[in-house]
């Protein structure tokens, strides 16, 4: 049997366990079935995907702009643990590209080094997750649970403005110089269920959202309810369904919104910049269909500066599959991967029925190999990811060598797929269960109807 295991490192324990489960007869008559990923010595290479990666003369990005966050679901009250509250944690943090030589010499990040980069900004987030009511509000546990992601996004950020303000500018297109959009189609109310409402960009009230246009209903539609996140959400099971759809989304929208400060302060000023983003470029589940307006905001951007963001993978069929292949690629290449490659030898799928990324993803997924030796699964923006996950090209990256050269330079030696900024925002805001309930108690003594 193959190893499927980074690296080879079965626990004795685990593995115990895996022969015990191979050996039933039931499990073993329908594991003969299946088909999974092939072994690495089976991957044929197309070499026209392969890449030199030429690092650049000059360098133009001076910081690196990284966002993580965490989500912690606890019981609010231990005697009753089917009330659940998920407390979010974000880390956004900046680092000046001149500090980072001084600390990449050193094996670990230690804290003093850490002082030596910006601070750290962290939002905190506590969303009602199962069977919790708030205090004088009689509305039903949707309800709730929509307007905290509604006040989450409604608080002040960098730049002064509040989150909602950049959903607000990237769904009716205010990036453009040319023309603005003037009403957003919401796939159904999260009220009556009417499909296609239209929201109209001037009906907008000054709390951003709209009264539903369906008579009967006339019931508020937030601004944040276009990440349809609602459908997952059931007064009786609760929310916990969309926890990691939500961390993505705001993770997302934290570099969104340094982006666009950014573009605000000065013309070229972005172009400075990196933004690392943990995890793909990509929207999951009911969320997904946001992939589109960000990608036509990035493609129209792109235009005119350099917009340089970069989704970095840390765990994943990807990292098995680029661990597994790293001594196919040469220190300083770049693989990039199209849909045959990933339903072939990454992906349970047929390459001719599917289509990889295909309502989800903003970016192309490739794999590069530093010069030091190290591999990353990285996603960059595309203009069009069908056209790359069928026939990927470099040149569909913008400014892709520098990127390459920076990720290369943010190498962490803490985990080797981790990047400095990633591992340091996950340091600094991991929470000890202790102090996640701690706050956790305040806010239920607070807020939380008894
Ligand atoms: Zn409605």
């Amino acid at each position: 049997m193959a190893d499927f295991a980074p690296g080879g490192k079965f626990e004795r324990e685990s593995r115990t366990s895996h022969i015990h489960i191979i050996n039933d007869e039931e499990v073993a008559a329908y594991l003969s079935h299946c088909t999974i990923p092939v072994d690495a010595q089976k991957v044929e290479f197309h070499d026209s995907f392969k890449y030199d990666i030429a690092y650049p003369d000059a360098n133009t990005i001076d910081y690196f702009i990284a966002v993580d966050g965490e989500a912690t679901t606890l019981p609010v009250n231990e005697g009753f643990p089917s009330s659940l509250v998920t407390f979010f944690q974000f880390g956004t943090l900046v680092i000046v590209s001149e500090d980072l030589d001084n600390v990449e010499k050193k094996p670990f990040v230690a804290a003093a080094d850490i002082k030596k980069l910006k601070e750290i900004k962290r939002d905190k987030f506590v969303m009602p997750t199962k069977n919790v009511a708030l205090k004088n509000d009689g509305v039903d546990f949707k309800t709730v649970v929509r307007t905290s992601i509604q006040d989450f996004f409604r608080k002040e950020h960098s730049g002064n403005t509040p989150l909602l303000e950049t959903v607000f500018w990237l769904i009716f297109e205010k990036y453009r110089t040319d023309t603005v959009k003037q009403e957003y189609v919401l796939a159904h109310c999260p009220h009556c269920g009417t499909v296609d409402i239209v929201l109209e960009k001037d009906k907008m009230r000054l709390d951003y959202s709209w009264e539903c246009t369906e008579p009967k209903c006339r019931k508020n539609i937030f601004l944040t309810d276009v990440f349809l996140l609602f459908v997952r959400m059931d007064n009786e099971t609760g929310a916990e369904a969309i926890v990691g759809y939500l961390k993505n989304v705001i993770e997302t929208f934290l570099l969104l919104h340094t982006m666009k400060s950014l573009l605000e302060i000065e013309d070229g000023l972005v172009n400075q910049f990196l933004l690392v983003k943990d995890g793909p470029l990509s929207f999951s589940g009911e969320t997904s269909r946001i992939y589109r307006p960000v990608q036509k905001m990035i493609s129209y951007l792109r235009a005119k500066n350099n917009i340089n963001l970069v989704g970095v993978e840390s765990s994943g069929p990807f990292v098995d599959h680029a661990r597994q292949i790293r001594d196919k690629l040469k220190p300083g290449q770049a693989f990039l991967l199209n849909n045959k490659h990933i339903y072939t030898y990454i992906l349970v799928g047929d390459p001719r029925t599917q289509q990889y990324g295909e309502r989800t993803y903003y970016g192309g997924k490739l794999i590069y190999k530093s010069l030091d030796g190290r591999v990353y699964v990285l996603s960059m923006p595309v203009d069009n990811h069908v056209a790359y996950y069928n026939r990927p090209e470099l040149a569909d990256f913008a400014n892709v060598q520098e990127v390459l050269f920076c990720i290369a330079k943010l190498r962490c030696d803490i985990y080797e797929n981790a990047l400095i900024p990633i591992a340091v925002i996950n340091k600094l805001i991991s929470l000890s269960t202790q102090s996640g309930t701690k706050i956790l108690e305040k806010f239920a003594k607070k807020t939380v109807k008894k």
